[in-house]
Formats: structure tokens, C-alpha cells, sequence
């Protein structure tokens, strides 16, 4: 009898462990081969270019009157005398005054075109970090290895990459195959309201739809996906909508000599430590499971193991990705609790308290769906809920064409790069520009330092003189796709 039950015991064993060899085995790479790219760029003059647009002040300030629009004018001009063939040979228009949109026509116009879009406005540098920076933060610095200054991330190199790049084609008499437009915002950095929007609207008036948008986005990481040890290249095929809830108490006040046992900021507490406490529910679906599908077949073996049985591991993946807060972020709606008002008078007892909760919306979660966990997570009648913002964002295709030609364009320029999709936490323009694109991509193609994503919005921005000049060879090369 004994015998028998170790046998089946050791026979579950050798299936389970059978099995789920069989899956680490047979995963197959979801990566294309690398094409040979033979691209001869002048790089002294796309250094320059960068460099020369840096110190335009087309900083994004918080308050509309504090926006200098004199040097985006200067901008808009420095462009037009440093790509004078562009000027001639694509169609030309400004919206709003400081946006900008180029046609380039192709061979053939009955096609659906293809967008490439990026900012050049900036953020200002934080006060009192001024003196942080290596070199002036407007200086557009170049030495030997990098170039300098806000915007040579975030995301002027994607402006000045994207126009290196056409400049490059048009003199070799390059025609695309489809007409492909180019669009650059000018104030993303308060959220694209007077440039995405605007942009948007145009071609909705004009009846355009584009095949695919590629926007900034995700960009070429190290170290980004755990047991992945080349770089992993991200592209943001959704990104999650920005919300506030408000949540607000009113109750009798009176004197705090004789209060209640609740009392209005009591019961505020109370939510918002239930909300922390329960979490919205995290998942391992969509982009995230996409990301994971993509990565796991390049793994050192321990987490191709892991990874290429979530059936069986899945809630020790989970684990491990809520471990973090950035992990935590790519599989849940967040709450981030930012503001907290009640009470002005040491002796009273408030009549009216109201928090504000940050959330950074999945796609899958609706306002409506959210409104009703807080209530059940909350459960006070007393506590009113209220939720604006932004939605998540459309989820787009990651086997279409467009997002092939990406993954390729990526891959024949960086050889040792995997390139995946994911969710990206963060907002841009493209949450303006999906209403008119059958798909929007995400994807900033530069290489970044280990500490680039700090420096993005930080102090001591720059870019890789290396990093840049691929960046132009991969717009040149999904250009000629
Ligand atoms: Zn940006």
C-alpha cells in the first residue's frame, strides 16, 4: 500500500515536473532577426541641431501667464532656417500658433498614413537645483560623450531625431510608401490641451485616421525586467488614465469639548486608511501579461521557469510584483492620497472635511466600476465619492503591422535590445491622439543610463552621443518600412 502511494506521489512529480520543463523549453522568442542597417549620418550636424534647440526656453510653466511663447516663436523659427528642405518639400501648418504639422506625401495616398509625434516643450528646472546641474540646464553642453540640458530626453530628442531623420531621406530622394505625418505639440507637459488636442481636432475635421501614432513612451532600460539581462526596449501600447477622487465628509461641528465619537475627520481617516489597507485588485493581464509573454523567452532559466508557468506560478509572480511600486503599478489601479483638508481652529470641530486621492487608472477599470469598490472598500454612507479625470487609455494591438515595424526598426538598431510591449504608468499626448489612430504606440527609441528616468524630469538631463545617433538611424529605418 505504502509502495503504491509513493509511486503516485513520485509519478504527480515527474508529470508536474515534466510539464513544466516541457513549457520552459519550448518557449519561443517573440523577437525578429536583426536587419542590417547601413545609414551614414552627418554627426557633427544632428549633434549641433540637438544641442541648438536645447537652449530655446519652451519650458511648460505651471501657470499659463508664466509661459515665455517668444521662445517657442524662436524655436518654431530656429526650425524652419535649420531644415529649410523639409520646409519646401512637406506641407506645413501651425495650429493653435505653436503647434506644428508636416505632410509628407506618398506613393500611395489611399493607404491609411502613419503619425510621428513628439513635444518641445519641457519642464522648468525645479527651484533651487539649478546649481545641481553639471553644466547650465539650457546650455545645450556637448563633450565628449553626451549633450546636455532639458529636453535632450524629454523630448526634444524625439522633435530633432524625427527631422535628422525625414532631412536624411529627402536627400536621398526617399518617397514614403504611404503619406506619413509628422506633429509636434507644444505644451504636453500641462497635459496637451492646446497642441495633442488641438492637433486632434484637425484631423478628426479633415476625416483622417491614422494605421498607427508612434508618441515618446517607454524607452531601451537595463536591469527593467527581472532574469532579462540585455536591454529591454518598451513599448506603451496603453497607458493608464489620471484621476483624482474626491472624497468629503459633512457633520454637525459644534466644540471639540463635547464631540461625538465620530467625528468628520475621523471618518475621512478611516476611508482613506480602509482604501490603503484593501487596494484596488491587481492582475496579471493585458499589456503586463503581454510584457511578460515577450521577456520570458530571453530569461536566464530560474524565471523562465517561473514566468513560462504562470498557470502554476501566477500568484507568486504576483507577489513578487507588488513587492515594488513600480511592479506594483503595472498590475492595479494606484492610490496616491494628496491632499487632506479639514479644520481651521484648534478648539472647533470641523463641519466639512475632504481628501483628494490620486489614481492612476488600468485599462479595464472604469470611473463607474472604481466608484463602487471605494464605496464598498469605504462602507460610511456619510463619506461622499466622487471621481474626475482621465480614463485609461484604449489598449492597442502588439501584432499588428505597426507594431512589428517598430519592434523591427528597434531591433535593427539596437541587436542586443528585446523589445516588448507594456503599460505605460505615466500620461502623454497620445491619450489626445488615440481618438484618431487604429493604434497608438509609445516608444522613446534611446538607450537610456541606468539613471536616465531620474534625470527625465531631474537635474543633470542629457543624452549619449551614441544613444541620439541611433535614435536617428531607428526613425530613418521605420521611415523606409
Ligand atoms: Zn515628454
Amino acid at each position: 500500500m505504502l509502495k503504491k502511494i509513493i509511486f503516485a506521489i513520485l509519478g504527480i512529480v515527474i508529470v508536474f515536473a515534466g510539464v513544466t520543463l516541457y513549457f520552459t523549453m519550448s518557449a519561443k522568442t517573440k523577437q525578429p532577426k536583426a536587419q542590417q542597417q547601413n545609414f551614414k549620418i552627418d554627426e557633427d550636424k544632428a549633434i549641433k541641431n540637438l544641442s541648438t534647440a536645447v537652449t530655446f526656453k519652451t519650458i511648460s510653466q505651471e501657470k499659463e501667464k508664466d509661459i515665455n511663447y517668444e521662445y517657442f516663436k524662436e524655436f518654431q523659427q530656429f526650425l524652419k532656417d535649420t531644415y529649410p528642405e523639409i520646409y519646401k518639400q512637406l506641407e506645413y501648418k501651425e495650429i493653435n500658433d505653436y503647434s506644428m504639422i508636416f505632410k509628407w506625401s506618398g506613393k500611395d495616398s489611399s493607404k491609411k498614413p502613419i503619425g510621428l509625434t513628439s513635444h518641445y516643450d519641457v519642464v522648468p528646472v525645479a527651484k533651487g537645483t539649478e546649481v545641481k546641474w553639471q553644466e547650465d540646464a539650457f546650455s545645450g553642453a556637448v563633450d565628449e560623450k553626451y549633450i546636455w540640458g532639458r529636453g535632450t530626453l524629454d523630448d526634444k530628442v524625439g522633435v530633432i531625431g524625427t527631422l535628422e531623420a525625414v532631412d536624411y531621406l529627402l536627400k536621398e530622394g526617399f518617397v514614403p510608401p504611404q503619406d506619413l505625418y509628422l506633429f509636434f505639440g507644444h505644451d504636453e507637459e500641462n497635459g496637451g490641451d492646446a497642441g495633442a488636442a488641438e492637433i486632434t481636432k484637425y484631423f478628426k475635421n479633415n476625416m483622417i485616421q491614422f494605421e498607427y501614432i508612434m508618441d515618446e513612451g517607454g524607452a531601451i532600460v537595463n536591469n527593467m525586467v527581472p532574469g532579462v539581462e540585455d536591454p529591454v526596449g518598451v513599448i506603451g501600447v496603453a497607458e493608464k488614465g489620471s484621476a483624482t477622487i474626491m472624497l468629503s465628509v459633512e457633520g454637525s461641528g459644534g466644540h471639540s469639548s463635547q464631540p461625538k465619537n465620530k467625528t468628520t475627520i475621523g471618518r475621512l481617516s478611516a476611508a482613506i486608511a480602509a482604501l490603503e489597507e484593501q487596494q484596488f485588485t491587481a492582475s496579471i493581464a493585458g499589456p503586463t501579461k503581454e510584457l511578460f509573454e515577450y521577456t520570458a523567452p530571453e530569461m536566464s532559466f530560474g524565471y523562465k521557469y517561473v514566468f513560462e508557468n504562470q498557470w502554476l506560478f501566477k500568484p507568486i509572480i504576483k507577489k513578487i510584483l507588488l513587492g515594488k511600486p513600480a511592479t506594483a503599478a503595472v498590475t492595479r489601479t494606484t492610490i496616491a492620497p494628496t491632499i487632506f483638508k479639514a479644520g481651521d481652529k484648534g478648539n472647533i470641530l470641523p463641519e466639512f472635511a475632504e481628501a483628494q486621492i490620486n489614481i492612476r487608472v488600468m485599462p479595464g477599470d472604469t470611473f463607474n466600476s472604481l466608484k463602487k469598490q471605494v464605496n464598498a472598500i469605504i462602507d460610511d454612507k456619510h463619506v461622499k465619492v466622487t471621481i474626475t479625470g482621465n480614463e485609461a487609455s484604449a489598449v492597442s494591438s502588439s501584432t499588428s503591422r505597426g507594431f512589428k515595424m517598430i519592434q523591427q526598426a528597434a531591433i535593427n538598431t539596437n541587436d542586443q535590445t528585446i523589445i516588448a510591449p507594456y503599460i505605460m504608468i505615466g500620461a502623454s499626448d497620445s491619450k489626445h491622439y488615440s481618438k484618431i489612430s487604429d493604434d497608438a504606440y509609445r516608444f522613446l527609441p534611446i538607450e537610456m543610463e541606468d539613471d536616465g528616468l531620474e534625470r527625465m524630469h531631474g537635474t543633470n538631463e542629457r543624452v549619449e552621443k551614441v544613444a541620439y545617433m541611433k535614435a536617428i538611424q531607428f526613425y530613418i529605418d521605420l521611415m523606409k518600412q
